[in-house]
């Protein structure tokens, strides 16, 4: 399965703003780019960061990819999804990928990262409405309920990063931590979802 392998905080950096891509060490004083916070490579502190049109449009993508962990034609597919349904094709998008199970294991709390996430579906440690699901694009529907295989009730990631308490309380989720599941209450609205990306540019782009 296609990977993205690009060192995280230089794709924070190349954004120039914090995306939250490693877990705890973003919260810290280690995170790289509050160490530097200018685009990585040999004239990365000279460069500008206003372009075109195009660049803005083209670095908001960028930054809503990078923060779901998705690739490019896999990030296109959503879009071309997201444009052949009712309503606003950016909102839409956004609620798609906010509704993949990867990302909802690490809004719920149970992975310090959406990586980390992604890692602990592909390894098979979370049930889908009692199901073993080890897609981590997996779409989750309202009612849904996300729960911690028995057998990995015991990982110590699992449980450190609840400890960490990163869960998001967001109205469309509810935790229950002491039996380590969730459930998706309903399609999350846009004004909920806590990504600060102008889906609107990313539209614009592809509609072009
Ligand atoms: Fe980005 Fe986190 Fe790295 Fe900081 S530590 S640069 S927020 S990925």
């Amino acid at each position: 399965m296609a990977r993205y392998r690009e060192a995280n905080c230089k794709l924070c950096r190349r954004e120039g703003e914090k995306l939250f891509l490693k877990g705890a060490r973003c919260y810290s004083e280690k995170c790289a780019f509050d160490r530097r916070a200018y685009s990585p490579g040999e004239h990365g502190r000279s460069m500008r960061r206003k372009g075109s049109e195009y660049a803005l449009r083209l670095r908001e993508k960028q930054k809503l990819r990078r923060i779901y962990g998705i690739l490019e034609r896999q990030f296109r597919n959503y879009f071309q999804r997201a444009a052949g349904q009712k309503g606003i094709t950016g909102e839409n998008l956004l609620r798609m990928l906010e509704c993949r199970l990867d990302n909802l294991v690490y809004r719920l709390g149970f992975a310090p990262s959406r990586k980390a996430a992604r890692q602990l579906v592909l390894h098979r440690h979370f049930l889908v409405n009692d199901r073993k699901v080890n897609v981590p694009s997996y779409q989750l529907k309202p009612g849904d309920i996300v729960a911690v295989k028995e057998k990995s009730r015991n990982l110590d990631l699992i449980h450190q990063a609840l400890r960490e308490g990163r869960s998001a309380d967001l109205p469309y989720l509810r935790l229950d931590k002491a039996r380590l599941e969730g459930e998706l209450l309903e399609v999350p609205k846009r004004l909920d979802i806590p990504v600060l990306v102008q889906e609107q540019l990313v539209v614009e782009l592809y509609s072009k």
